[in-house]
């Protein structure tokens, strides 16, 4: 039988801006979205308050003017996330992070190497997560992901639990007949509406249901569900990472624009941000798309495929830098830029440095200094030329180090 962990850290973005600002522990936080919009992540405390999820800011603040209001920083976010997967695969290689504060592990067969039980196991994990990190979590422990998943819910939800509870194969029965449906993980509103059509309402007529009927209603996936909830897992752990197929940068500019070294410059950046990203997940491009939105929403775009894959800016601008000149006109106003990477594939580690020239050479080298650098002194420590995020509103003057 399968031990699935689910491990949910707790009002995730507020705990971390707690984690930095110990003065904010055990007071009414909220963290805004993009341009403080709304409230994307809430304190217990500001819960208790009824301040809801989602709620626009312009009515939080005159409602609940106790609340401290924050604003995002994935960048934070996204750090203290990587530390708590790092974490969690010194358990088990097994990890399928779902999203930035959820992850699946496969606990099946660990009892052995740890020597004690799959209860202990959970509980070291969320011990050492909350002492060594500092961000309090939720675990549940279950013989399938959605099991795993509803007793994570019961662990958040139930304070008797201390934020961890586990579903044994033979208390599955009597946990299916007082759930309902629309309590499980992928079922919404829709999905219960049409199972309450057929009069049912609780799990355990799910599982009670012959395949044809279920398959008939609701496809593979009632299938899939029945078994999930029966504790056969149809939805193993998952830890090997989806390569995208392809990679776009978009944005606007902080203005309306016809001024062609500016726009050229917000190229470089979207070119520089995707083959940072090229490089870290170990991929290249060999089609390269180079996008412009006029003031009247007119998208203008042209393609070219690469004489051969690459993951350097170096290179690539070359390339798009020819597209730019082809598609640009200096009497239409634009509004927005864009770089598509399509036709994405693994690099080779032979590929590297055999049998190219000295400039190929030269480029992927200066990109993975570049790398190396941001990694020391962060995003946009320097710039070629006067490359520049378009969205900035002071112009960068970057140096010219690679010229
Ligand atoms: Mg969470």
């Amino acid at each position: 039988m399968a031990k699935i962990a689910l491990v949910d850290c707790n009002n995730f973005f507020v705990s971390c801006e707690q984690l930095m600002n110990p003065s904010l522990k055990n007071r009414a936080v909220c963290v805004l979205s993009n341009n403080d919009g709304c409230v994307i992540a809430r304190s217990a405390e500001a819960k208790e308050m009824g301040l809801p999820m989602g709620y626009p800011m312009f009515k939080a603040r005159k409602e609940f003017k106790n609340v401290i209001y924050i604003s995002r920083n994935f960048k934070l976010y996204h750090d203290i996330s990587n530390r708590i997967i790092a974490k969690l695969l010194s358990y088990t290689p097994d990890v399928e992070q779902y999203s930035i504060d959820e992850a699946f592990l496969d606990l099946t067969g660990l009892k052995k190497l740890y020597r004690c039980s799959y209860e202990q196991i959970i509980e070291k994990i969320k011990y050492e997560i909350e002492t060594e990190i500092g961000i309090p979590v939720s675990i549940g422990l279950a013989p399938t992901k959605t099991l795993a998943k509803l007793a994570c819910e019961t662990a958040k939800k139930d304070k008797t639990k201390n934020g961890l509870c586990y579903i044994r194969y033979q208390d599955i029965n009597e946990i299916l007949r007082r759930t309902c449906i629309e309590e499980i993980w992928g079922i919404g509103k829709n999905t219960a509406a049409l199972f309450h059509k057929y009069g049912i309402y609780k799990c355990s007529e799910i599982v009670k249901q012959n395949d044809f009927w279920l398959k008939k209603i609701w496809g593979k996936r009632g299938l899939e569900l029945k078994a999930e909830l029966s504790g056969t897992s149809a939805n193993p752990v998952n830890s090997r990472i989806e390569l995208p197929k392809s990679i776009q940068k978009t944005s606007a500019f902080s203005h309306f624009t016809t001024d062609k070294e500016y726009i050229r410059n917000s190229l470089h950046y979207h070119t520089h941000q995707i083959c940072s990203k090229l490089r870290k997940l170990g991929l290249q491009t060999e089609i390269i798309f180079v996008m412009l939105r006029t003031k009247d929403f007119r998208v203008i775009a042209e393609k070219i495929v690469l004489p051969e894959p690459s993951d350097s800016e170096f290179l690539i601008n070359q390339y798009a830098d020819k597209l730019f000149e082809k598609i640009y006109q200096n009497d239409i106003v634009y509004r927005s830029s864009g770089i598509f990477a399509e036709k994405l594939s693994e690099k080779a580690a032979s590929q590297l440095f055999l049998f190219e020239n000295e400039k190929i050479q030269k480029a992927k080298k200066l990109s993975m200094l570049w790398d190396n650098f941001e990694k020391k002194y962060g995003r946009n420590c320097f710039s070629i030329g006067t490359m520049q995020d378009p969205q900035a509103e002071s112009k960068l003057h970057g140096q010219n180090y690679f010229s």
